[in-house]
């Protein structure tokens, strides 16, 4: 994450954020959300250390003067939690969705890396709505899977500042762009044979094997069993264990 001090301070706290290296994801939160406080009940549970400085920081409200490079530092990494919460909400609002439906149109989350899904435009989706417990991934509603980010700075960023229901709530709202599912799948072939064909006979030939081992250990034991009871040791050198299979692995 980039600090405050490569910023440019004159500039609006959610332009310059939005800006930044690695915050690509995130929309434009609109301010009149932010103001209303009806919007952020809760939040300052979330975000107990410098909420109101952190929220006026984000509303360009924040006099910086008299703050210490330290304080400024905490109010920002605040700022940045709390706006990723704001975030969150502010994405499944009609709004919202829109704004981040004109990104998906631009690909602007990515493709995915899929070949079957001729790339198609991938969306941020979160693992939990829970703070801190799981990064952001990316949802191809093509295949219907989900991917790691490429880059490691978008990696890093918390899933709850898109939710587990964003992805799903945009194609909800706007189903006409709502890709056709992908039917087509991959064919592993072996020299233009399909090998699933032949997967099939390796298993049966694991199987077999199998099977045949297991025969052979019932039938060392049984001989074991009969050789103590009779105490005769010449039945062991003739038990089949001596013409154990060798696996291949
Ligand atoms: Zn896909």
């Amino acid at each position: 994450m980039s600090s405050g001090t490569e910023s440019d301070y004159a500039k609006y706290w959610i332009d310059w954020f939005l800006e930044t290296k690695g915050n690509e994801y995130f929309c434009e939160v609109d301010e009149d959300y932010i103001l209303d406080r009806f919007n952020l009940t809760g939040l300052s549970q979330e975000v107990q250390q410098y909420y109101a400085e952190a929220l006026d920081m984000i509303t360009d409200n924040l006099e910086e003067d008299s703050l210490s490079d330290k304080a400024r530092e905490q109010i920002e990494k605040a700022a940045r939690h709390l706006y990723g919460l704001i975030h969150a909400r502010f994405v499944i609002t009609t709004r919202g969705l829109a704004k981040m439906l004109d990104k998906y149109k631009k690909a602007d989350f990515g493709r995915c890396p899929r070949v079957l899904c001729n790339l198609q435009p991938l969306l941020p989706v979160g693992l939990s709505d829970v703070p801190l417990t799981k990064t952001v991934k990316l949802y191809c509603p093509r295949c219907e899977d989900i991917y790691n980010p490429k880059s490691s700075r978008h990696a890093s960023i918390d899933g709850a500042y898109f939710g587990t229901s964003f992805p799903h709530m945009l194609f909800q709202v706007h189903p006409a762009y709502m890709p056709t599912k992908s039917i087509e799948r991959y064919e592993p072939r072996i020299f233009g044979f399909k090998i699933h064909d032949i997967a099939e006979q390796h298993r049966w030939q694991d199987r077999a094997r199998e099977e045949f081992q297991c025969k052979l250990k019932e039938d060392e034991d049984k001989s074991k069993l009969s050789t103590t009871r009779q105490q005769q040791p010449r039945l062991v050198a003739t038990t089949p264990s001596s013409q154990k299979v060798e696996r291949g692995n």
